[in-house]
């Protein structure tokens, strides 16, 4: 039988290697032994994904999507028309309108001024 570690054919003998019994030779098992003891590697928070824009809680009108919609149509523009004007992707604009997405206070504003609605829940 085989060192499940190193492959080498000699005397093994049960161990358990992160709580995982293995059949390892004599030398795997001496260094498994030393080197158990692995220190917590500490969660850390991801620094880079800061958020783009700061976190603002926007309450929308119920028919917010509508309201887009109904906007955008009277002013002759597509949803592609209109996510350049607001600097967004189309999807995000068609998710938005659809209600499947709750956009940022940022987007909101954008789409509020250029389209001459209300969004926000006042
Ligand atoms: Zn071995």
């Amino acid at each position: 039988m085989d060192c499940e570690l190193c492959g080498k054919n000699t005397l093994l003998s049960e161990t358990r290697i992160d709580g995982v019994p293995l059949m390892v030779c004599v030398t795997c098992r001496g260094n498994a032994g030393q080197s158990n003891y692995s220190p917590p590697v500490p969660l850390r928070a991801n620094p880079s994904r800061t958020p783009r824009e700061t976190p603002h809680e926007v309450i929308l009108v119920p028919d917010f999507g509508q309201r887009i919609q109904r906007a955008r149509a009277k002013m002759g523009l597509t949803h592609e028309e209109l996510a350049a004007k607001v600097f967004e992707r189309e999807s995000v604009i068609r998710k938005f309108e659809l209600g499947k997405i709750t956009p940022s206070a940022a987007l909101v504003k954008k789409i509020e001024k250029f389209l001459s609605i209300e969004l926000e829940e006042k």
